[in-house]
């Protein structure tokens, strides 16, 4: 028997079925079964429209961008710079505040080596807000995918800084009493996730940056968790830079934005330096382009820029509140079931928290990877291990976990299919 309350929550919002149509592999079967994908935390489907974009530009306008003085460079010029302006306009910012990176932990380490690149005194003045002296303080949270905690591990290492971090509760939202004390007169960067891809809980963005603000640190956002579930107005949560991934945002791999507010990435150093970057070398020394070109040295992930435009697009036509809306209505029906099954424990389970389509959850006795793999057999992708948050499981007492994670491509039926497949483990490994 199937333990989702099914009668108690409405059936998903949008008509997923028909949506699943322009995807492609989920028409796949895999082991025999249907395909129940709820694996998008760590990568989501592309649809139709993003595979085409990519394989037309290849096919029709594949060329070098920026330098070429013939028809097609310019055409291929054309099309990455308004894939830039889509993306942006995605995420509320104007084309220049959107630097391209190949991910997120790209983005996240551009920040912070340029920060460190300022502490040092190249390419800022000494004076820059962010500028790292020995003792100043970096602030994460307890909760950070490695990608947004090891890069500030390291440049607390370059620079003699010290990192802190805001502990989470028991329920798996950020301690704020904590955070109003971690976060003071020695703070010069507070980096935190919008949504953690363990808990799904989307956190108080707006009090975290207000407590960074009043100590004059600079915030940084992984809105990785959020991007491809929530409207995203980045200007209007007034982080002063931002990372997103494309391929978890329906786009292609080795595509992400780092967004910047104009004064910050104005002010800040580049990392990566080449071609693409300057206005004039000589021997000696180079000058730079102003952003966003500052911080793109090399040879540009066009054609994936391109397909993540065509994945924005998609999820433009359809609406991010209404993806939001959907998703909310499969987390919860997701969450009720997996309450109603003995021995599940689930991770972030807070009272009326707001959250994306996503569980982190352990089965008492039975191990992560074990749990994965019954389901799999069945036909559901989930994904086991400590999904890049290492101290966050260590913190619940785990080493390793299972996460269902939605987008709008699933239905009500896959959650139920999940749910139905997952009473069974614990009898089957008895
Ligand atoms: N931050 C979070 C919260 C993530 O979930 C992930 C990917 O799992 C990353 C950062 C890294 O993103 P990317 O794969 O684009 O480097």
């Amino acid at each position: 028997m199937t333990p989702s309350a099914s009668a108690a929550f409405p059936p998903a919002l949008l008509d997923a079925d028909a949506l699943r149509a322009d995807f492609p592999i989920l028409g796949e079967r895999v082991n025999g079964e249907r395909l129940v994908y709820l694996d998008s935390g760590a990568t989501s489907q592309k649809p139709r429209a993003v595979i085409d974009a990519e394989v037309d530009f290849l096919t029709r306008a594949n060329s070098a961008v920026h330098r070429g003085a013939h028809t097609l460079a310019a055409e291929a010029t054309e099309l990455f710079e308004d894939a830039r302006a889509t993306v942006a306009g995605f995420v509320g910012a104007r084309p220049e505040q959107l630097v391209w990176t190949s991910g997120a932990t790209a983005g996240l380490n551009l920040v912070a080596y340029a920060i460190g690149n300022a502490s040092i005194g190249r390419g800022a003045p000494a004076s820059a807000p962010y500028a790292l002296r020995a003792g100043d303080e970096i602030v994460v949270t307890e909760s950070e995918h490695h990608a947004n905690l090891i890069p500030w591990q390291e440049l607390a290492a370059r620079t003699g800084a010290v990192l802190r971090h805001i502990p989470v509760r028991d329920d798996g939202t950020l301690d704020m009493d904590a955070a109003a004390a971690v976060i003071g007169d020695r703070t010069r960067v507070l980096a935190f996730t919008h949504v953690s891809n363990v808990l799904g809980i989307v956190n108080p963005v707006d009090q975290l940056v207000a407590l960074a603000r009043a100590a004059g640190a600079l915030t940084v956002l992984d809105a990785c968790q959020s991007a491809p579930h929530l409207p995203l107005d980045l200007p209007a949560l007034d982080v002063d830079l931002a990372v997103f991934s494309g391929h978890k945002t329906l786009g292609p791999y080795g595509i992400g934005g780092l967004y910047g507010r104009s004064a910050v990435l104005e002010s800040l150093p580049p990392f990566l330096t080449g071609g693409s970057m300057i206005t004039t070398v000589t021997l000696d020394e180079a000058s730079y382009l102003p952003p966003p070109q500052r911080f793109e040295a090399g040879t540009q992930p066009v054609s994936q820029a391109i397909g993540l435009a065509a994945a924005v697009r998609y999820l433009d036509g359809i609406g991010m509140d209404a993806v939001h809306a959907h998703e909310k209505a499969l987390e919860a029906r997701m969450g009720e079931g997996l309450r109603a099954i003995p021995g599940v424990r689930l991770l972030g389970d807070a009272a009326g928290a707001e959250r994306v389509g996503l569980w982190a959850f352990e089965v008492e006795g039975v191990h992560a990877h074990d749990v994965g793999q019954f389901l799999d057999a069945r036909g559901v992708a989930v994904r086991v291990g400590h999904h890049c948050a290492q101290p966050l499981h260590r913190r619940f007492g785990l080493t390793a976990s299972v996460r269902a994670s939605t987008q709008l491509y699933n239905t009500a039926d896959d959650v139920d299919v999940f749910l139905d497949a997952l009473s069974g483990v614990r009898s089957f490994f008895g």
